[in-house]
């Protein structure tokens, strides 16, 4: 088994909507990011990579190339899973943490766990995800960045 951890934190502006875990939720602010700044996505991204040394998304998917300008993270996360499965590993689950003090994530929790497992081609089952609010204070808490993190667990594939 391995296990890997990615981490990430974008600065939010007035805008909308809030691209979130691969989903686009109605919201008075948005990320931003050279990419599309989908902070959920970059820490799965992380923690994919992560699990098999092979870096990091900014190594992956450098700012000096104007490909990755306003990239889809989906596409992004998805480069990434491919290098993990074609190492031999599948994921057995993953657990991740958004740190937002609004939108209120409840209401779309259940999207984005669908829109994760869709792209990882994976059971919603394995797909853990929380949300946290900054309690008001520091950059989280005053809105001016939301972060996330990911744990993920991977398993050896079986021989077929
Ligand atoms: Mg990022």
């Amino acid at each position: 088994m391995r296990i890997g951890i990615g981490h990430d934190t974008h600065r939010l502006q007035p805008g909308g909507p809030l691209r979130l875990g691969g989903v686009d939720i109605p919201h008075d602010r948005e990320m931003i990011g050279y990419s599309d700044a989908d902070v959920l996505l970059h820490a799965i991204t992380d923690a994919l990579l992560g699990a098999v040394a092979l870096g990091d998304i900014g190594q992956m998917f450098p700012e000096s190339d104007p490909l990755n300008q306003g990239r889809d993270s989906a596409e992004m996360l998805r480069a990434a899973l491919n290098d993990v499965l074609a190492l031999g590993w599948r994921i057995a689950n993953l657990d991740c943490i958004v740190f937002a003090q609004r939108p209120k994530l409840l209401t779309h929790r259940q999207t984005i766990r669908e829109r994760l497992a869709a792209i990882l081609d994976l059971e919603i089952e394995r797909i853990g995800l929380q949300a946290k609010t900054g309690e008001s204070i520091g950059i989280i808490g005053r809105e001016e960045a939301i972060s996330a993190q990911c744990v993920v667990l991977l398993q050896q594939k079986k021989e077929e």
